[in-house]
Order: structure tokens, then C-alpha cells, then sequence
């Protein structure tokens, strides 16, 4: 298999039909660019900026953070970057932010949530990322948006802080584009609304399957509903990329699911362009993508969504796999 991979070692992404897709690496610090170039990284699709935070005592400063985020700009000379804002609680904790505890941190006080209510802390951040924006293609990426009014407030603090640099006599791009990490059910029933005010959408469906199927991936009782070969899950990734497409803008998927080769000609049937994930996965996932032309893709599409359970999806695309 590795022999194979090699082949498509320096290739463009193209499906079999000649279209052509991206993909991209997940990574958690500058110092993994290294392996996502190695394994032939187009792009950094995921970017979770907080490590900068977890290996720190206190808040990262902003210099601290253009540092992290130029250094990886740099590095991709010119390709795109997304970088998430701080994507704290539920599963992420940061000790000395003193965060109260929860019943329901999943449901909680967390990502966007967090940063909106502490604006003075987020506008660090958004400025190391405007910062970082003179130095190569940086997007910024929002976690857990649930509604129009948190993209727009995030959009208003990045103005604001645009404004700012712009005073201070600080280069940026003042065209930097501000995404959604479509994330949670909410997201994906008003995808159609949110891409008029995004440029860009990224599908993370590790937490869009858990809160859709409303099933913990780490609880061994319910694993059996943690998937995305539910037809509940496939819709609301259909619905995500359809509704990006429609409205012209980039639609991309960060989580797992970016990397299943099950899944790989569903995305290409919807009109999905960036695929992101771990760097080990990129040569295969190329691969796959170079097996399906967008014909035989949406045909399988079509078989898949008339089927009710998971284990049919699942049997349908075992079976063009093979
Ligand atoms: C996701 O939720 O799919 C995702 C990529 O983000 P994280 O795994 O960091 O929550
Ligand atoms: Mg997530």
C-alpha cells in the first residue's frame, strides 16, 4: 500500500474526472508543520490554537501567539492556513482560566460562548491573527457557533480590531476571511443562513455527530450511535455543503470523517473542496478522491441517502468500495 501512495506523493488532489480538491493537515502547533508538509500537506485545514494555551501557566500574550501563528504562516508559503479561536471547555480544559464547573459543560459555557463574553481576552487573539495575516494566507475559523448573532459578533470584534492596527500603523490583510466550524445541529439547520455571513465553512464532525446523534463517543454504552453513516448525520453534511456551495463560498471538513474513504465520495457528490485531517492520512485520502469522478459519486450519494439506518449507509458504501 505504502508503494502505491507514493505515487501520489507531489500530485494535485483530483477526482478521477479532473476536478480538483485540497487536502489539507489538522495540526496543534507550529511544530507539527513539519510532518504535514512531509506527508504532502496543500494546506492547514485545522490549526487548534489551543495548545498555545494548555502548555501555558497564564494567557498566551498576543506577541506570544503572532509568534505561533506567523511561524506556521510562513511555513505554508502562501497556502491557506485556518486557524480556530480558542476552543475551550467540554473536552478542553484550561486550568487558570477558573473555569466554574459544569453539569453540562458540553452544553455549556465553552468555545465561542467563552470568547464572546470575555471580548477583551478574544481581541488578543483576533489580533495575533490579523498579525499573522501579513504574513501569509491566515483564515480565521469560529468553534461552536450555534447562530447568526455569534458570527456577526465575532466579525464586529475583528473590525474592531482591524480598526485598531490600522491606527497603530500595523499591516494585515484587511481582506482575511472569517469561517464557521460547522460543528453542532444548530449550525447545520441554518447553513443556509450562516453562509451568507461566512466566507468559508469547515464541517467538524467529530462534535457534529456526538451532538446530533446526542451520544458521547467516549461512552461505551452509546458508541454504537457515534457515527456518521446515520442518515440524521448525512444530511445535516449534505445540507452543510450544499448550502455553502449555493452561496459560493469554500466548504471544507476538519473532523474524522474527512479521512474515511466511505465517506470520501459522498463529500465529492455534495461539492466539497477541502479535506482536512491528521498528515499520516493525506496520500490515502488523495488516493481515494482520485478513484471517484463526480458522476459515480452523486450516484452512490443518491443510493446512500435512501437508506434508513446506519448499517444500510453503511453496507452501500462497503459495497462501491470494494
Ligand atoms: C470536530 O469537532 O470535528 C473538530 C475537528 O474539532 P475538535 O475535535 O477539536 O473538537
Ligand atoms: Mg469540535
Amino acid at each position: 500500500e505504502k508503494a502505491s501512495l507514493g505515487a501520489f506523493r507531489g500530485k494535485e488532489t483530483l477526482t478521477q474526472d479532473g476536478v480538483k480538491k485540497i487536502a489539507g493537515a489538522n495540526i496543534g502547533s507550529p511544530a507539527d508543520v513539519d510532518a504535514a508538509l512531509a506527508n504532502d500537506a496543500e494546506a492547514i485545514g485545522l490549526f487548534r490554537s489551543e495548545f498555545l494555551f494548555m502548555d501555558a501557566k497564564e494567557l498566551p500574550s498576543e506577541e506570544e501567539q503572532f509568534q505561533a501563528y506567523r511561524s506556521v504562516a510562513s511555513s505554508l508559503k502562501g497556502a491557506p492556513v485556518i486557524i480556530r479561536t480558542l476552543d475551550v471547555g467540554g473536552d478542553k480544559a484550561i486550568p487558570y482560566l477558573n473555569m466554574q464547573e459544569e453539569e453540562n459543560p458540553f452544553m455549556g459555557y465553552r468555545a465561542v460562548r467563552y470568547c464572546l463574553d470575555n471580548a477583551d481576552q478574544y481581541k488578543v487573539q483576533l489580533r495575533a491573527l490579523l498579525r499573522a495575516s501579513a504574513f501569509g494566507d491566515v483564515k480565521i475559523m469560529v468553534p461552536l457557533v450555534t447562530c447568526v448573532e455569534e458570527i456577526r459578533a465575532v466579525k464586529d470584534l475583528v473590525e474592531v480590531c482591524k480598526e485598531e492596527l490600522r491606527a497603530e500603523g500595523v499591516s494585515f490583510n484587511e481582506d482575511i476571511e472569517v469561517g464557521i466550524m460547522m460543528e453542532t445541529p444548530a449550525a447545520a439547520n441554518i447553513a443556509d443562513l450562516l453562509a451568507c455571513e461566512s466566507d468559508f465553512f469547515s464541517i467538524g464532525t467529530n462534535d457534529l455527530t456526538g451532538y446530533t446523534m446526542a451520544a458521547d463517543r467516549g461512552n461505551d454504552r452509546v458508541g454504537y450511535l457515534y457515527s456518521w453513516y446515520y442518515p440524521s448525520v448525512l444530511r445535516s453534511i449534505k445540507f452543510i455543503i450544499e448550502s455553502g456551495v449555493e452561496a459560493g463560498i469554500m466548504v471544507g471538513m476538519c473532523g474524522e470523517a474527512a479521512a474515511d474513504p466511505l465517506l470520501v465520495p459522498l463529500l465529492i457528490a455534495w461539492g466539497m473542496e477541502e479535506f482536512s485531517m491528521s498528515a499520516p492520512s493525506i496520500l490515502r485520502t488523495r488516493k481515494t478522491i482520485s478513484l471517484w469522478s463526480v458522476a459515480d459519486a452523486k450516484k452512490l450519494a443518491d443510493e446512500a441517502l435512501a437508506c434508513a439506518t446506519a448499517g444500510e449507509v453503511k453496507a452501500v458504501l462497503e459495497a462501491a468500495a470494494r
